[in-house]
């Protein structure tokens, strides 16, 4: 069985690689099927932007294909950054850019909580889809620790833990995140593909 893994995010193709190592499933990296067509992502939800994106690889493949669309919701930002976690500090910034901006905003913000929310979607080469979730609840420190991970893995610490997921051992991360969560959904969701 061969699925097409719909990102250009190496972080996430490691993480959803390390999560589905299945014998006989071969997953393959967009950046590895050459003329994948770019997906704007105008959902207004992750459930969306996953379905947008899966559907998409698929089609243009005639395989099954999977995408991931995550990000981070804090409590007293009303749930941002939200959708726009990837572009939270403007159109192309990086990781280092979107936790600047985030500890600005939270500067001084007593209400630490927040989560990591991620949407599995999987698309038959048809183009028919659906998705799965995951949610790894936890809070925002004020000062980055930690070199692993991507993205705001540095200020995150999840419930009942004290290491921000940037300091976890991928494995530990690749076993409570909410990508982790979505993707033990997605196997139980598609037993006849995830066998
Ligand atoms: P997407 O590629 O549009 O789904 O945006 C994902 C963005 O959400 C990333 O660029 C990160 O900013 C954030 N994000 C999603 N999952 C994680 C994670 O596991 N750790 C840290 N940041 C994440």
């Amino acid at each position: 069985m061969r699925l097409i893994v719909a990102t250009r995010n190496r972080h996430k193709v490691a993480e959803i690689r390390a999560v589905l190592a299945i014998p006989g499933l071969e997953l393959i990296a967009a950046a590895d099927w050459p003329g994948l067509p770019e997906v704007e992502e105008t959902g207004l939800t992750f459930a969306d932007n996953a379905i947008l994106k899966a559907v998409a690889a698929a089609r243009a493949t005639g395989l099954w294909a999977l995408a991931d669309d995550s990000g981070l919701e804090v409590e007293a930002l009303q749930n941002a950054p939200g959708v726009r976690s990837a572009r939270f500090a403007g159109e192309g910034a990086d990781d280092a850019a979107n936790n600047r901006k985030l500890l600005e905003l939270m500067d001084g913000v007593g209400d630490r909580r927040a989560r990591f929310r991620c949407a599995i979607a999987l698309a038959d080469p048809s183009g028919a889809a659906r998705t799965v979730d995951g949610v790894c609840p936890g809070k925002l420190l004020t000062a980055a620790r930690g070199a692993h991970g991507f993205g705001y893995d540095p200020l995150f610490v999840p419930d009942g833990g004290t290491l921000t997921f940037a300091e976890l051992p991928a494995e530990t991360k690749n076993r409570i995140s909410h990508r982790a969560l979505a993707l033990a959904a997605a196997r139980a969701a598609w037993s006849h593909i995830f066998a």
